[in-house]
């Protein structure tokens, strides 16, 4: 299944080249089409893509960041799915030129969790701060994070339940971002639960991949870490997360690289990612390769890339990070971002043993945004929008093509509505302090009238969950 050479992959630069010329100066008609494609929940090529990235026009700019607003809305519905970064091993035999993390920086302090640790990390997590979703992440090392590790953490994280104020609270879903793994590993993990399966390609563009990642280490194969998702595919995980590390290289090639991706998967296995990340190089402990790229992404541009990427891939969910500022988070989920994460710790052990948010010299990078969950949930609920605990969809099958069919034909959004209120009212039960639990309140009492009066059929059942939540039952959803 895997190609052995550059050019049998479905990565063409050249091809990218030519398309980013060919599509220069596109007319506003044209622009129009492409929104209005979009619109209608459709995957973009890539000359429309193209044609997008080469758009200059600052009135037809405001019309695509409003259009992107309307895909995540219809797509999605008003609500923001939030979860928390653990981190488990910095261990790591690669030496990536821009992470802390690299064998090579004798300066970083490494250390591995035991599974105690790992408890006692999920404790504080799920029982103290209320998270439901987790992102795990680990260095590759194949004594310190190799597959039985990655395993038995994931199982580690999912035995834990701790008592709250009104009932009880447990993480229902483990992301992994891990190091590409063969399809007899995916096995593994597919095994134990996994939810989605991630891993960022840095670069698409393959001279500067091989650049910055070193050909001695196994992070070095560019072809074995672009079909990661094939493997998933093949072992049985259908919610694959792609990503590119922003600054890195052109964002022109790398926007045509992650869509490539998308509709790749999507002609292969029916089935496209189910997320895209953007995450933006941040300065690291020791890390001088971050202030000498030539290709950081300014606010300005890192705007039109998130709206390029909700039209071109209108159904997939979109991850920021608090590697971003509040500020800079704030307005990417105005025009598209569906996933954040809070109360964020990139430190291995960062959680129980109540290191700083900033630790340099034990975090991969430094955080741009460290407000707890109660800060981002009560901000949020401020603007409108419905912080999302839910996990329902890969518990209850609804992954890969099928979610894919639900969420272009909107109706995911439905239960993207019921299950965000009754997960958020769980959570401002157990976890909201009095300010938020008022602005929280008021939210969910103006989206149960929206789902009475839009969702007549499904509101007795729904009031009956909401009910039953109220009294302390748990994880009801649909
Ligand atoms: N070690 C695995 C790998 O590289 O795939 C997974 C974990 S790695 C810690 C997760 C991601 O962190 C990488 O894929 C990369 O995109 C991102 N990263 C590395 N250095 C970074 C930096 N200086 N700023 C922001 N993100 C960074
Ligand atoms: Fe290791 Fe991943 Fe950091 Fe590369 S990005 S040095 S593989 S932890």
């Amino acid at each position: 299944m895997k190609p052995q050479l550059l050019e049998e992959t479905f990565i063409n630069a050249e091809e990218f080249f030519k398309k980013l010329e060919k599509n220069k100066n596109p007319s506003a008609a044209h622009i129009r089409q492409i929104i209005a494609k979009s619109l209608d929940v459709n995957t973009l090529s890539l000359d429309e893509v193209a044609s997008l990235i080469n758009l200059e026009d600052s009135d037809l700019w405001e019309e695509i960041f409003d259009a992107a607003l309307k895909i995540k809305k219809k797509v999605y519905d008003n609500r923001i799915v939030t979860f928390a970064p653990l981190y488990c091993s910095n261990y790591c035999i690669n030496n990536c030129i821009y992470c802390g993390f690299r064998k090579s920086n004798i300066f970083v302090e490494r250390k591995v969790l035991g599974l105690e640790e790992i408890k006692a990390e999920t404790e504080v997590l799920a029982g103290k701060i209320g998270h439901k979703r987790l992102i795990v992440v680990f260095g590759e090392h194949p004594q310190y994070s190799n597959i039985n590790y990655i395993a038995e953490a994931i199982r580690t994280i999912y035995s834990v339940k701790v008592k709250t104020k009104n009932s009880y609270s447990s993480i229902r879903r483990v992301n992994v971002n891990a190091q590409p793994l063969t399809v007899e590993e995916l096995k593994i993990l597919k095994e134990v639960g996994i939810g989605t399966y991630q891993v960022f390609q840095e670069t698409y563009h393959p001279d500067t991949y091989f650049r910055l990642h070193p050909q001695n280490t196994p992070k070095s194969d560019y072809i074995f870490r672009l079909y990661s998702m094939h493997r998933a595919q093949e072992a049985g995980i259908d919610d694959v997360g792609i990503g590119v590390l922003f600054g890195l290289y052109d964002w022109r090639f790398e926007v045509l690289g992650l869509v490539a991706h998308a509709i790749e998967l999507e002609k292969e296995y029916g089935v496209g990612p189910h997320t895209i990340s953007f995450p933006r190089l941040e300065p690291a402990f020791n890390t001088p390769f971050v202030d000498k790229t030539p290709y950081k992404v300014n606010d300005a541009d890192m705007k039109k890339i998130i709206a390029i990427i909700r039209l071109a891939v209108p159904y997939t969910g979109m991850i920021i990070t608090a590697r971003e500022t509040k500020e800079f988070r704030d307005e990417m989920i105005r025009i598209g971002i569906t996933q954040t994460d809070a109360s964020s710790k990139i430190s291995i052990g960062g959680y129980s043993q109540g290191y700083t948010q900033q630790s340099p010299q034990i975090q991969q990078f430094i955080l741009g945004d460290t407000r707890s969950l109660v800060e981002l949930v009560r901000d949020l609920a401020k603007q409108g929008y419905i912080t999302s605990f839910c996990t329902a969809g890969y518990r209850c099958g609804r992954t890969g093509d099928k979610i894919m069919e639900l969420l272009k034909c909107g109706k995911e959004a439905l239960f993207c509505k019921l299950n965000a209120i009754l997960t958020f009212k769980e959570w401002v039960d157990d976890f909201a302090d009095d300010e938020t639990k008022i602005v929280a309140l008021r939210l969910i009492d103006k989206e149960i009238n929206e789902v009475k009066e839009k969702y007549p059929n499904l509101y007795d059942h729904f009031i009956n969950y909401y009910q039953r939540i109220a009294a302390g039952e748990r994880d009801l959803y649909f």
